[in-house]
């Protein structure tokens, strides 16, 4: 049986960068903020080892001491987090209802932060070896491939900043990217190709994995020549990217065609009193700064919106 609703003044979906900043700013203009998040506070910072980009940490900071910082930090102003997935959002009457799988909630504006998932390569064996040898998380799974010899699939920061990070335990990491020329900025470049450890692996795909119980080896196609061949490896890290978290959304807030939240000004989308915040919005520059900046965004919108119907 589904608890009474209880009601808020904003409801913020989503607990990374953008979600804990939006609600630690309507919490501090005192208006009664819940924030519903499916996993874990920070979202893919939480996943990270380093984050060597945020003004104010000049050494860096680790990714899950930076989400638990701005969670105190939103809950010491009030916000209440709530650790469920929304299921679905509608507007009823002069509220929008938070429908998760347990529970109801009311509020009078929504902060959409709900970030983006670990894009998947889509090939055979992938989704049967997850867990097995096959990952997505460098920071959650690294210490079990310690001199291993592992695949990384990507050539963007991810690929190479989670590479680097599995030099730690790897006995080899071998970058397998589908150009022959990185998407990742010239610092990790230069770290990447400066370690002894890094191999990259050109103008190739993975097209299969393979392994009983756990990854044994890979099928690698060479873009160029088509031609395919047969290749060990202990595990496959993959990060190709990011596919927005909106399935609930469709029909509800308008999206592009990648299923990104379109917004307008001040962070409004096509829904008076339904705001979006970070990578969950189209155009985001898919930054933890910029998506606490917009955190704030959302959340002054959210205020002068609420402002504007009372
Ligand atoms: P990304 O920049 O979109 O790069 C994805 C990489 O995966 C690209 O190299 C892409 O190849 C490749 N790829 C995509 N689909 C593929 C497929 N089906 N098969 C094989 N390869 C595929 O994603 P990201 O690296 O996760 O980065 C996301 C955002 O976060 C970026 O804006 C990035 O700057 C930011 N970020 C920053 C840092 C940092 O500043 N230290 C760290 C991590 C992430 P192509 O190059 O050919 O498209």
């Amino acid at each position: 049986m589904m608890a009474e609703t209880k009601s808020y003044d904003v409801g913020v979906i989503g607990g990374g960068g953008a979600g804990l900043t939006a609600a630690l700013y309507t919490s501090r203009a005192n208006l009664k903020t819940v924030l519903i998040e499916k996993l874990t506070s920070g979202g893919q910072i939480a996943l990270t080892d380093i984050v060597e980009n945020y003004p104010g940490f000049p050494s860096g900071v680790t990714g899950p001491e930076i989400s638990m910082k701005m969670e105190e930090q939103a809950k010491r102003y009030g916000t209440e987090i709530i650790f469920e997935q929304v299921e679905q959002i509608a507007k009823k009457e002069k509220q929008f209802e938070i429908k998760t799988a347990s529970n109801r909630y009311q509020s009078k504006a929504v902060i959409l932060a709900l970030g983006s998932s670990f894009r998947k390569l889509g090939v055979e064996g992938e989704k049967e070896l997850t867990g097995h040898g096959v990952s997505y998380c460098a920071t959650c799974d690294g210490a079990f491939f310690k001199d291993k010899s592992i695949l990384v699939v990507g050539g963007g920061d991810s690929a190479l900043q989670e590479g680097l990070f599995l030099t730690r335990f790897a006995r080899k990491v071998q970058v397998i990217h589908r150009r022959d020329q990185l998407r990742a900025g010239p610092i990790l470049q230069k770290r990447a190709e400066e370690n002894p450890k890094i191999e990259f692996i050109w103008n190739t795909v993975v097209t299969k994995i393979l392994g009983e119980k756990k990854v044994e080896s890979v099928i690698l196609k060479d873009v160029k020549t088509g031609a395919e061949k047969q290749a060990p490896a202990e595990g496959v890290f993959i990060f190709i990217g990011h596919d927005p978290n909106s399935g609930f959304l469709k029909g509800v807030v308008d999206l592009d065609e990648k299923g990104y939240v379109v917004t307008q000004g001040h962070l409004k989308t096509s829904v008076p009193g339904i705001f979006a915040a970070g990578e969950i919005r189209s155009g985001s520059t898919r930054q933890l700064i910029a998506a606490c900046g917009e955190g704030c965004e959302a959340a002054l919108s959210a205020q002068a919106y609420l402002e504007e119907k009372n």
